[in-house]
């Protein structure tokens, strides 16, 4: 298992006789952090303890109306699940992000991230953390005005859409220490939310801290 750091950002530096050069965040259960990557970096997005879903957004550095858009992505595809390999598109179908590397393998581009009125609506909440809040105050720390709405690439999130088309989240297939590494195929602003939901199957009925590594 990895050590979760109070520290929010802390450079690991360079490794000896190496050439990686490497940067962690360690985003603590219920919130969010965000990083710039340049074209060509790898941003690996690990599962500290298993069975927590990380929404993860981009938006091209250089001009904030062009993001991530999983609807684009998936008629892009062809499919609603993406493999190891294959690119995540933005709203303008550019390639923005490439699966470099996927442990798991089971992952959402469906579903848009929860917001307050949803933790009001489906479970009679007020006031819960978000992945919504928390992918807007990641952004703003990048000067990006907050958004009205996220759909996110949900990262270890496991829906499944049966035969009638019903819709259900049940729990990730991710163990402690598993991840994904997805290469930035222009310059990205990247945010990424531990999501709050501790009410269902969504995160194992338990949210944890997921960890940022960004290489290159
Ligand atoms: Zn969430």
């Amino acid at each position: 298992m990895y050590e979760v750091s109070t520290e929010l950002t802390y450079y690991v530096g360079k490794i000896k006789g190496g050439c990686v050069d490497m940067k962690v965040i360690n985003i603590e259960a219920e919130t969010g952090a965000g990083v710039r990557l340049k074209k060509g970096q790898v941003i690996r997005v690990i599962d500290i303890e298993g069975k927590q879903v990380a929404d993860l957004v981009a938006i091209n550095a250089d001009d904030s109306t062009e993001c991530l858009d999983p609807g684009a992505t998936i008629d892009a595809l062809h499919s609603k699940d993406i493999q190891q390999g294959e690119p995540l598109y933005s709203n303008r179908y550019q390639p923005m992000l490439t699966v470099m590397k996927d442990m798991v393998g089971k992952h959402d581009l469906l579903l848009p991230a929860c917001r307050p009125e949803m933790y009001e609506i489906l479970y009679d909440k007020r006031e819960h953390a978000n992945c919504f809040d928390n992918l807007n105050k990641a952004l703003v720390s990048f000067n990006i005005q907050p958004l009205q709405q996220h759909r996110p690439f949900n990262i270890f999130m496991n829906t499944i859409v049966d035969n009638e088309g019903r819709v259900c989240v049940v729990e990730p297939l991710s163990s402690s220490g598993d991840y994904i590494e997805l290469k930035a195929e222009m310059d990205l602003i990247v945010a990424v939310s531990a999501c709050p939901t501790y009410e269902s199957a969504c995160n194992g009925y338990e949210c944890t801290g997921i960890r940022l590594e960004v290489l290159g």
